[in-house]
């Protein structure tokens, strides 16, 4: 089973967001930078005016990797970790569903994963073509 993520006061409402199925992004309220992973400040300007905005779940794959050994923690297999580029802008890491591995482009979703502890990660699938 995969393991719970560990939440932090700046975390905590991404993934609080997860738990309820959205996928947010902190933005900014002078500048409207959207940032990700969450944190108190804008990364630009500085500013600590801030909002939530949903966003899109569209993706496409810059790179990946796959553990070999050891099997990550939680994991019977080691899941497919993918860096993903947000139709927003915003590039993340995450896992990627399934076994098989990804082309660089390839188009992928956002989709939630329940944890050992009842809460949810996003992770990503690969949109039909
Ligand atoms: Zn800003």
């Amino acid at each position: 089973m995969r393991p719970d993520p560990i939440q932090r006061l700046d975390t905590t409402l991404f993934w609080d967001a997860c738990e309820r199925g959205e996928f947010v992004a902190q933005k900014c309220e002078p500048c409207n930078k959207l940032w990700h992973p969450p944190r108190p400040m804008c990364p630009s300007c500085h500013s600590l005016e801030k909002s939530t905005q949903p966003l899109s779940g569209k993706a496409k794959v810059l790179s990946w990797v796959r553990q070999v050994r050891p099997a990550s923690y939680g994991f019977k297999e080691s899941p497919i970790v993918i860096l993903v580029e947000l139709e927003e802008g915003l590039r993340m890491v995450s896992n990627l569903v399934g076994d098989e591995p990804p082309i660089i482009g390839d188009a992928v979703e956002v989709d939630f994963e329940k944890t050992m502890g009842g809460k949810a990660v996003p992770v990503f699938k690969k949109v039909a073509t």
